[in-house]
């Protein structure tokens, strides 16, 4: 996005009602530190191997027998924020990237408004292949897809998660509680906070709750500014 359109958002934001704190990229980037310093050549290594397995995965013989690409995730895998969303839709199964349809980008819009570009957090999703006409995960899907999931965190080692909407906070964080009790809330996830708010394309069919969302990032910027212990 560019700085023009950038600015252009953030115009829309306040028209939503949203005020909010927005720091200049370079401000930001000093005191947020998106990324961790150093990467080991083992995580690298680590992450390659489980894309090369996640891109020959069959185990959900519907989805690998319908998807055209499989969505791995994509981003910075040294980030200190993980983005994870429910499943790839048909933009995602086409391009074999997450969230770059029109969710996508008003989630690229969020992290922007948020002084981050996509390239400094990592983003993807429970399910790695897109259901069927966009069917909601089905709860074997998420069982099976979910080590991936995990082993994607694990790697990674972000300090804070963001679940985006039901199916990614039920994933993580194994509960029936739905997201509207969830969110604005941090949860846990192997000791990693995660906060859970709505899904983009939620945002997209009601727009007013888009100020909630930013009231959650507002959070997560400040948890990402507090210094490491
Ligand atoms: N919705 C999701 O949950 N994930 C995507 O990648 C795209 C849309």
């Amino acid at each position: 996005m560019s700085k023009n359109e950038s600015v252009l958002f953030l115009k829309a934001l306040k028209e939503d009602g949203i005020e909010h704190v927005y720091l200049p990229k370079k401000e930001q980037a000093a005191s947020v530190q998106p990324v961790a310093k150093t990467v080991g050549a083992p995580v690298k290594d680590g992450i390659l191997k489980l894309r090369e397995k996640v891109s020959k995965c069959k185990l959900c013989s519907e989805l690998a027998r319908t998807r055209n690409k499989v969505v791995f995730g994509a981003g910075n895998i040294q980030a200190k924020l993980v983005f994870v969303g429910e499943a790839p839709g048909a933009d995602e199964d086409q391009q074999g990237l997450p969230f770059v349809g029109r969710a996508g980008q008003l989630l690229t819009k969020i992290i922007e408004a948020m002084g981050l570009t996509r390239d400094q957090v990592f983003i993807c999703n429970v399910l790695k292949c897109r259901p069927p006409n966009n069917r909601p995960p089905a709860p074997a899907e998420v069982v099976n897809c979910r080590p991936f999931l995990k082993q994607q965190i694990e790697f990674i080692r972000p300090k804070v998660l963001v679940a985006l909407g039901n199916h990614a906070a039920k994933a993580l964080l194994q509960t029936e509680k739905g997201i509207s009790e969830l969110r604005g809330t941090f949860q846990e996830y192997e000791g990693i906070p995660v906060m859970c708010t709505y899904h983009p394309a939620y945002l997209l069919r009601s727009p007013g709750e888009k100020r909630k969302v930013w009231e959650d990032m507002k959070k997560v910027i400040q948890l990402l500014e507090r210094p490491e212990e």
